[in-house]
């Protein structure tokens, strides 16, 4: 594996840089940054939508598709160097389920309308999704989900509940898993949908996260209808289709960057406060404590270019891009809790506090941090593939 960028690498390396560095300069005032943070007020949206849009007229919502659908046929590596540079600058625009979930499983499994349908759409950036895939007894057992599709006429008519429905309160459509045979093994009577969201039949109801901020919702079916026409794949073929969205740049490079940028300015931080009668950066403890975390991160980041340097090749890694999860998703809790442990108590205080330090968002990144090791596929399901996958343990 040869880390080095040709020429045209970072080419487009420097113009993402440019771009970003820049943008970052349009963020409302209390932008944390933090993966949920587009969500939680109509500012951080709107500063999301205004990004989404350009980055869709760039064409850079699709830069590993295919030309004749409005991608750009760049490798994996080429998309890690997007989201590296993208997640650095703490910058939004990019859905977090249209070009990384939905659209891999049109490419691999949809029809040619649903291709010419959905695609330009999303690689515009013009739909906002939200991703019904749990229920309330359904999460890292995802085929047992119960809610009910039932042909009617040209439709499908949908009963049942999703819950944990990540930014369902911004978006306008949803892709979903539904049950359309329930006499059929739990993998095999499933069926994927793509559906517009503002009409009857459903309802959304805010879940607040433990910071009491609006990330996610649960959402309720009765007798919502969806078109035929939207169905992704074969009927009862979905658990394949969703299997298809999982074949994107998966190295987890965004949360590495951020952590990294977050990095640099807490160093600055350190350097630049007295505690004691001297700067942070003489305390010896605090010292260590910013070493672990550089090497602890310098790690993360070459497993990341590791797993997508193999994507590159065309392989498929689900035991190596579990492993970057497991380990960027935890290390961003350490991340965290180190942080407050350096801040003392000002580490404590929420942002809009005259005493928070950082605009107090390592307190915000304690509490997202942990459902970060949850979100698409918990700490001990990554595990689990590692053992089967990875190491040949038996299931
Ligand atoms: C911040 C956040 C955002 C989310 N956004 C969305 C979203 O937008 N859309 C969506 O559909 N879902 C979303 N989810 C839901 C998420 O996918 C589920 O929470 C996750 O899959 C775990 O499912 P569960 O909560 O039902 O826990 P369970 O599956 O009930 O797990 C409970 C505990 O048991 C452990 N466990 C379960 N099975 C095993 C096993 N076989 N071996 C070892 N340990 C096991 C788990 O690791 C966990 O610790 C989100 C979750 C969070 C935290």
């Amino acid at each position: 594996m040869d880390f080095q960028l040709t020429p045209e690498q970072q080419a487009l390396k420097n113009e993402f840089e440019e771009f970003f560095s820049e943008e970052i300069k349009n963020a409302p005032p209390n932008w944390s940054g933090n993966l949920m943070a587009l969500f939680e007020s109509d500012e951080n949206w709107a500063y999301h939508r205004s990004v989404a849009d350009k980055l869709g007229e760039k064409g850079w919502l699709s830069l590993p598709w295919p030309k004749e659908y409005g991608g750009r046929e760049h490798s994996y590596f080429e998309q890690l160097l997007f989201n590296e540079v993208r997640a650095y600058y703490r910058v939004p625009g990019v859905d977090m389920w249209g070009p990384q979930i939905v659209a891999p499983s049109i490419l691999e499994h949809g029809s040619e309308e649903i291709k010419s349908t959905w695609l330009p759409r999303i690689s515009r950036g013009e739909i906002n999704w939200c991703q019904g895939w749990s229920e309330p007894n359904a999460g890292s057992d995802l085929a047992s989900l119960a809610t009910k599709a039932v042909e009617d006429g040209d439709d499908y008519v949908l009963n049942g509940q999703k819950i944990w429905t990540s930014g369902a309160h911004r978006a306008d459509h949803m892709f979903l898993m539904a049950r359309t045979d329930p006499d059929v093994p739990k993998h095999k009577g499933i069926t994927y949908f793509l559906t517009d969201i503002d009409k009857p039949g459903i309802t959304i109801r805010e879940l607040l996260f433990m910071h009491k901020k609006r990330d996610y919702n649960e959402v309720f079916f009765d007798n919502f209808r969806i078109p035929k026409k939207n169905i992704v794949g074969d009927i009862n073929k979905g658990w394949y289709v969703t299997m298809a969205g999982i074949n994107f740049e998966r190295s987890m490079i965004g949360s590495v960057s951020e952590l990294q940028g977050e990095l640099e300015e807490l160093v600055e931080l350190c350097k630049g406060t007295e505690r004691n009668g001297k700067t942070l950066a003489k305390d010896p403890l605090v010292r260590q404590k910013l070493a672990q975390l550089a090497i602890e991160l310098e790690a993360a980041k070459n497993w990341a270019y590791y797993v997508s340097h193999l994507q590159s090749k065309g392989q498929n890694v689900p035991a190596e891009s579990s492993a970057a999860k497991w380990f960027s998703s935890e290390l961003t809790v350490r991340f965290a809790n180190t942080v407050i442990e350096i801040m003392g108590l000002y580490g404590t205080l929420k942002e809009g506090s005259k005493w928070a330090m950082l605009d107090g968002r390592f307190e915000d990144m304690c509490q997202i941090s942990l459902g970060i090791t949850i979100a698409g596929g918990t700490t001990e399901t990554m595990k689990n593939i590692i053992s089967w996958m990875g190491l040949k343990l038996p299931r």
